[in-house]
């Protein structure tokens, strides 16, 4: 009897003092989380300043030389280990602080796109006629991406906490080639799980996937003549062109109507009378997943082969890039919506309101103003809308992502609006919930071996154990733009 009690007793304190520990240790994640927020509010104005610089340096896809720098100097200085130029791209980069695992790894865009270049303002006002401008709003996102591994840093250091934390620099996002070049040469490989956000008009932890995507350009080579005098000797590269077209626009009907195919037209000669001896089409082909997309390809390729037995001209295939869609995890994904409770949604002033309406009325949009609420968390397999090379990092380790409202509602993304906003105390508000949410996420995942364990086990069972397999065409070199 008495050697019952002794047991009971011991039992009683054991599960006392595991309770204790969970609790203290529960109590130890919150004080981290607490110590990054002030570390963020601390340094607001610092990570501001970064995001106008980059706003103002509008730098498209892989000639962010100065957004890059910059990002690099202010870790360097910060005591991290920087990879520079990696897989081939001079404005890629690899952040690095601390050792051993788990290895958190959280992305960074700073890309612009071309023509978009727009003052802070109501109304279409380019800031530098004809130049880029931040149209995506990857100024913020690259800077809210540096403030979050900033302060998981700073908290690692006084906590003591083993662990690592990554910041990669991933370029060219707009023409969908920096990640999935850097996942071709294994630079996200060792990583137990990554997180990323991205501007919006809403604030929500994203569940949603993408479209898989072939990105290629068709050249077709015929020979010149006069159009009048002498056309049975011409053989013209734009009835290829256009014939590849029908061909394709043909095979729209028998095709999943999940699968979207878009073309320009590049180059189509240069005057009616002169029969084109050069022509070229650019081609996007998407669809849920790379399955769909690759079986379109192949049909599409036909199509190409029969344009130039039709019209007896060459021609010659660029493959630009290629991605997946994007793998949500979403055992990630409930604590990220956790740490986005907890900051809450940007909360705008009247007078950000205004600026938000007055974008809205000259994009003849409804005035409704600014997102100010989270929204539900739910899982989706809502795949609208376009692509990204994310979806490579969400096939290679569990991946997380981020809405933050930092732009008006309605308002056309890639555009004006969004370049004014991004520059915007609207687009900075939404940039420092991001970086809070972001880092506390992270401190979440150094913290506890046991959720990282369940987000690989759903990370496996979705992946069906498949290792991860680049979609771009073996050997595919990249195209770096002519300085
Ligand atoms: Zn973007």
């Amino acid at each position: 009897m008495r050697r019952i009690n002794f047991l009971s007793l011991l039992i009683i304190l054991l599960i006392l003092l595991m309770f204790n520990n969970s609790i203290f240790a529960k109590k130890k994640v919150e004080e981290q989380k607490e110590l990054a927020i002030s570390w963020i509010n601390n340094n607001n104005s610092f990570l501001i300043e970064i995001s106008n610089k980059i706003w103002k340096y509008a730098e498209t896809a892989l000639r962010e030389y100065k957004s890059s720098q910059l990002l690099i100097e202010v870790l360097e200085k910060a005591g991290f280990k920087v990879e520079k130029g990696v897989a081939g791209m001079p404005t890629a980069f690899v952040a690095t602080y601390g050792k051993g695992e788990p290895v958190i790894g959280i992305l960074a865009e700073y890309d612009a796109l071309p023509g978009l270049s727009q003052k802070v303002s109501t109304k279409k006002e380019p800031l530098v006629p004809g130049a880029p401008g931040h149209g995506c709003g990857h100024n913020l996102f690259g800077t809210a991406s540096l403030g979050a591994v900033l302060a998981v840093k700073f908290v690692m250091e006084k906590y003591n906490l083993p662990g690592t934390i990554k910041l990669f620099g991933c370029p060219a996002e707009e023409t969908v080639v920096g990640k999935t070049f850097m996942a071709r040469e294994g630079i996200f490989d060792n990583l137990s799980a990554a997180i990323a956000w991205h501007p919006s008009t809403t604030t929500k932890v994203n569940t949603g996937s993408s479209l898989a995507m072939n990105n290629f350009k068709v050249f077709f080579y015929g020979h010149t003549a006069h159009a009048a005098s002498d056309p049975w000797n011409g053989r013209s590269a734009l009835d290829a062109v256009e014939l590849m077209n029908i061909g394709v626009n043909f095979l729209r009907e028998h095709i999943r109507p999940t699968a979207r195919i878009h073309y320009v037209i590049l180059n189509g000669g240069k005057a009616p009378n002169v029969v084109p001896d050069f022509a070229e089409v650019w081609y996007y082909v998407r669809d849920v997943n790379r399955k769909n997309v690759e079986e379109i390809y192949k049909r599409v390729l036909n199509i190409i082969k029969g344009a130039s037995l039709m019209t007896d001209t060459k021609y010659k295939i660029e493959f630009i890039t290629a991605v997946h869609s994007v793998l949500p995890n979403i055992t990630g994904s409930k604590v990220m919506q956790k740490n986005l409770e907890k900051i809450g949604a940007p909360k705008f002033t009247p007078l950000e309101i205004d600026f938000a309406k007055g974008i809205q009325e000259s994009c003849n949009k409804e005035t409704k103003g600014l997102n100010q609420k989270i929204e539900p968390f739910k899982v989706t397999i809502d795949q609208r809308g376009g692509s990204t090379d994310v979806a490579e990092v969400s096939r290679i380790t569990p991946t997380v992502q981020l809405n933050v409202a930092c732009a008006p509602l309605g308002v056309p993304w890639h555009s004006w609006a969004v370049v004014a906003s991004s520059g915007h105390t609207i687009g900075h508000k939404g940039m420092l919930i991001a970086t809070k949410v972001m880092a506390l996420t992270a401190i979440d995942f150094l913290n506890d071996n046991k959720l990282i364990e369940k987000m690989w086990k759903e990370f496996k069972e979705k992946t069906k154990g498949e290792k991860y397999k680049s979609p771009l065409p073996e050997g595919l070199k990249l195209a770096l733009p002519k300085k």
